[in-house]
């Protein structure tokens, strides 16, 4: 049994003020169930915050990218090994918002990976193809590409990530990919990840674009989608634990 993840990705948005009020009705409306866990991913100075306010609660935490580099001469990079001080569990790598506006690779995701599971975190790497690639038939090309990247730079730890299938088009547009249309490519990623390391075929494979609280149990229903990955949705609290619950 593989279980259900629901992660939200507050990307650059929050504050103090918000995100007590946001932390605080998220620890209060969560009861631990078997089986289904929550996580938030949230910037990096309220790191502090978030584990304030989910210490001993039955909901992790992560950031949102990592540097590759343990330490030293990289200005305004933040290390998996200082996340880790921070408490997190997860740290979310290779985002498409990070690959098309940092220019990040699929070399690079796969070491910053890397980085992150030497450091104890679980990196949810993310995987998606663009609207143009989908019309020129290129998803399964694209995103085996990218899942490929990490299976050769972490070898036998792949057993410890989790898997974000997120169709750019789908991020942040109000467009859903269907039940179908998603389950489709997570079928693709698990077969490629049993077929690189057998114990990988039980990988938590999430799927993230526009999930709402109305679309969630349609698409969680899917054999091999595991949970979300959950942007704007992530940052009100009923909506986002209504999507846990899916
Ligand atoms: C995301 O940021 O990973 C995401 C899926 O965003 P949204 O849910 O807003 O589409």
């Amino acid at each position: 049994m593989r279980g259900k993840l629901v992660v939200g990705n507050w990307k650059m948005n929050g504050g103090l003020r918000q995100n007590d009020a946001l932390l605080a009705d998220l620890r209060a409306g969560w009861k631990a169930q078997d089986g289904r866990a929550i996580a938030v991913c949230v910037p990096y100075p309220y790191l502090w915050q978030a584990q304030a306010a989910l210490s001993g609660s039955a909901i992790a935490w992560g950031a949102q990218d990592l540097s590759e580099y343990a330490g030293g001469a990289f200005t305004g990079d933040v290390s998996a090994r200082m996340e880790s001080e921070f408490g997190c569990t997860y740290v979310i790598v290779g985002h498409s918002e990070r690959r098309a506006m940092h220019g990040e690779s699929d070399a690079l995701v796969a070491r910053k990976a890397g980085a992150a599971l030497t450091a104890g975190l679980k990196p949810i790497v993310c995987v998606g193809e663009t609207l143009a690639q989908r019309d020129a038939g290129q998803t399964e090309e694209v995103v085996l590409r990218q899942l490929d990247a990490v299976v050769a730079g972490i070898g036998a730890r792949l057993t410890e990530v989790v898997v974000a299938y997120e169709p750019v088009w789908a991020i942040g547009t109000g467009r859903t990919a269907t039940p179908e249309q998603a389950q489709a490519v997570h079928r693709l990623l698990r077969q490629r990840l049993r077929e690189a390391e057998p114990a990988a075929e039980n990988v938590l494979l999430l799927y993230g674009g526009s999930v709402k609280a109305d679309n969630a149990r349609a698409l969680f229903a899917s054999p091999d989608i595991d949970g979300g990955l959950v942007g704007g949705a992530s940052l009100n609290a009923t909506e986002f634990l209504t999507i846990a619950c899916a």
